[in-house]
C-alpha cells in the first residue's frame, strides 16, 4: 500500500463548543455529531483520519431547510463510498440521541451497508418526541451499538442504556 500524503491538520472542535453541547448540564437546541472511522483488519483497527470531523444539524435559523445531524451524516457517509470488500467501524459522538425518524434512516443504511459497523455515543437522550426508545432498540437490533457518553464521573445510567465513552 502506498503511503498517501500527510493528512492535513484539522481543527478539532473547540473546547467551549464541546462543553456547551456535550455537557449534561446544558440543554442546547443544536445537535452536534462528531465522528471517526476505523478500518477493521483482523483484530486490529486502523484510524482513518481523513474521515474524522464533526457537523451539526441545519435549522431554519440558518436560512436552511431543517435537517437533523444524522441525516447530514448519512449523506456524508454515503459519499465516501467505503469499500464494500473491507470492514469499517464508524463511531459517532452525538449531543442528542437520534430521534425515531433518524434511527429509521440509520437502520436502513446499516441494512444496506453490512461492511459498516456503527457505534453511537449520545450525551443526552432526545425524548421530546415519542418513539425514540423503539428507534434506539431498532438501531441495536440492526447491529449498532448505542450507549450514553460519560463525563467526569457521570455515568450513563439512563434506564436501559448504560455505557461508556470518552469525550471527543
Ligand atoms: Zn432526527
Amino acid at each position: 500500500m502506498e503511503a498517501g500524503p500527510a493528512p492535513e491538520a484539522r481543527p478539532l472542535m473547540d473546547e467551549q463548543t464541546f462543553l456547551d453541547n456535550f455537557s449534561h448540564l446544558n440543554c442546547p437546541r443544536k445537535t452536534y455529531l462528531c465522528y471517526e472511522v476505523e478500518l477493521l483488519v483482523g483484530e486490529n483497527s486502523i484510524p482513518l483520519d481523513e474521515y474524522k470531523d464533526f457537523l451539526h444539524n441545519e435549522g431554519a435559523d440558518m436560512g436552511l431547510e431543517r435537517r437533523h445531524a444524522e441525516l447530514i451524516f448519512l449523506d456524508r457517509m454515503a459519499s465516501w463510498n467505503l469499500d464494500t470488500e473491507l470492514r469499517y467501524r464508524v463511531t459517532c459522538f452525538i449531543s442528542w440521541s437520534p430521534c425515531a425518524d433518524c434511527a429509521d434512516e440509520l437502520v436502513k443504511f446499516l441494512r444496506a451497508n453490512g461492511h459498516i459497523y456503527l457505534r453511537i455515543f449520545a450525551a443526552r437522550i432526545y425524548e421530546r418526541f415519542p418513539g425514540y426508545e423503539e428507534g434506539l432498540r431498532a438501531l441495536n437490533a440492526a447491529g449498532a451499538e448505542v450507549a450514553m457518553m460519560t463525563f467526569q464521573g457521570q455515568h450513563g445510567t439512563h434506564e436501559g442504556w448504560g455505557g461508556q465513552a470518552r469525550p471527543w
